[in-house]
């Protein structure tokens, strides 16, 4: 194995060094994996939930030390941070709750009784992402845990500190050895090779919609279940009837927030003409008071991003002439400010691509019509927002806004219980809600015949 250096981007220091895996390791986590498949599916469902419950629970107990961790490894918000990790042990209940919830049919046919089961699908591979690394791995792993599925989860290599915390605070709360297997390696490599695994029954990946058509294309081989969930440009449309207070008031939040790296970023604000001028100046007085700094002082709202090479990445597609840009503090670490631009044109480059960083792009439209035009004109469609007054508005653009969450005076895309996935490029399947038991599981039909 060579060693892997893990760093804070708001100091740039190195704060841990690991081992990183190569094919070899990964090959061994699958099989200790696929070792204790079907057992794991065959406890007792009751025991499966206690065994989940106490995960959510250890989370609980440990919650401050994982937040703690994820803010200095993802240069998170320590408020960010801890609401995660919230969020992380709430998974874990739900998904416990689920395991005796989620059923098959029976169905009249001639001759006897069909019924469905679902079946668990074996070893489950889950590639995660930096942006939100442990719950991001946890909306994966818990319900795959609970459908009875063994798993091996490779986390980013450059935030892997919490999904190797989560794997051990479970083998502590009683999940046996095996089931969840953590290989801290690189994408290329070790994500690859996962991907491509005859016993890997199915993966599940979020990241960019590049490395995602590869992971699907390596599945490709072996017939494997694939969820993907990848890139977004999502649109924050705002009329002119709206709380133009509250929606630029929650604008900041829902672009600089995770730094903008966040697929569900509304990265383009759309502003219905009458209101763009007043929204304009209510969004940079909101992002002149947006707080950027330290990661671990509790004021903070936005850290760094997350590394050098991302950096460079937003910079590149910041011009010279800016709205706005939030003056930073000299420091050392991976800063980058919030950034307003007004493109000339909904075809610039800013309003096309997946920035992933704090730049918010803000164009106006001039009805309904030209409003969904302009939301839908992208290959993404993962999550979106609609600010308005008018009740019967608010729907025919809930339906005619091609993503998989959106939100209507709100800019909030994720709950435990609620189905989240993308349209167009943005990937298939839906994860979290009982949605994801079914991605975790086979449909198997049995027939009974009753004929004496
Ligand atoms: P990636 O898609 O490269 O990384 C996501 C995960 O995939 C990581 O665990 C990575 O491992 C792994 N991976 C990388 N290459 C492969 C491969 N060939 N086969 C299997 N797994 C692989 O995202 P980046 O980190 O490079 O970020 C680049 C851009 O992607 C961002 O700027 C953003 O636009 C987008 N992105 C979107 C995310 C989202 O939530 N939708 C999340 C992250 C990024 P490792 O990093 O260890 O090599």
């Amino acid at each position: 194995m060579s060693g892997l250096s893990v760093l804070d981007p708001a100091t740039e220091e190195v704060i841990a060094e690991l081992p990183s895996a190569g094919v070899e390791e990964l090959d061994a986590a699958v099989a200790r994996a696929r070792a204790r498949f079907p057992a794991w599916s065959q406890v007792a469902p009751s025991d499966r939930a206690r065994l989940l419950r106490a995960i959510g629970t250890a989370i609980e107990i440990g919650a401050e030390e994982l937040a703690q961790s994820e803010c200095r490894n993802a240069g998170k918000p320590i408020r960010d941070a801890r609401d995660e990790v919230a969020l992380v042990a709430e998974l874990f209940h739900y998904y416990a709750g689920a395991v005796d919830k989620v059923g098959g049919r029976t169905i009249p046919v001639d001759g006897g009784v069909a019924m469905t089961f679902p079946e668990p699908l074996g070893v489950v591979g889950l590639i995660t992402p930096w942006n939100f690394p442990l719950a991001i791995a946890s909306w994966k792993l818990a319900p795959a845990l609970a459908c009875g599925n063994t798993v091996v989860l490779k986390p980013a290599e450059l935030t892997p500190l919490t999904a190797l915390m989560l794997e051990r605070l479970a083998l502590e709360a009683g999940l046996p050895e095996g089931v969840l297997n953590v290989v801290v390696g690189p994408g290329r490599v070790v994500g690859q090779r996962l991907a491509e695994h005859p016993d890997v029954a199915r993966i599940g990946f979020t990241g960019s919609t590049v490395v995602g058509r590869g992971v699907m294309a390596a599945a490709a081989g072996t017939i494997k279940r694939v969820t993907l969930e990848l890139g977004g440009k999502s649109a924050n449309v705002v009329f002119a009837d709206a709380d133009l207070e509250q929606a630029a008031a929650q604008a900041p939040g829902a672009i600089f927030g995770n730094a903008g790296q966040d697929c569900c970023a509304r990265s383009r604000i759309l502003v219905e003409r009458p209101a763009f001028e007043r929204f304009l100046e209510l969004f940079v007085a909101a992002t002149e008071a947006y707080v950027v700094g330290d990661p671990c002082d509790e004021g903070t709202q936005m850290g760094p991003l997350i590394s050098a090479g991302q950096r460079e990445r937003v910079a590149s597609y910041v011009p010279e002439q800016v709205t706005y840009a939030k003056p930073l503090p000299d420091r050392p670490g991976f800063w980058f400010p919030p950034t307003i631009l007004t493109p000339a044109s909904a075809t610039d480059r800013v309003v096309r691509d997946e920035i992933f960083g704090p730049v918010a792009a803000v164009l106006p439209f001039d009805d309904e019509e030209g409003a969904v035009r302009l939301a839908n004109d992208t290959p993404y469609g993962l999550s979106g927002s609609v600010w308005t007054k008018d009740g019967a508005r608010a729907l025919r653009m809930a339906r005619a806004l091609e993503c998989g969450a959106l939100s209507i005076n709100s800019n909030t895309s994720l709950r435990v219980s609620t189905p989240f996935g993308g349209f167009k490029q943005s990937g298939f399947g839906r994860e979290l809600g009982l949605a994801a038991m079914k991605e975790n599981t086979e449909l198997k039909t049995v027939f009974y015949s009753t004929t004496p």
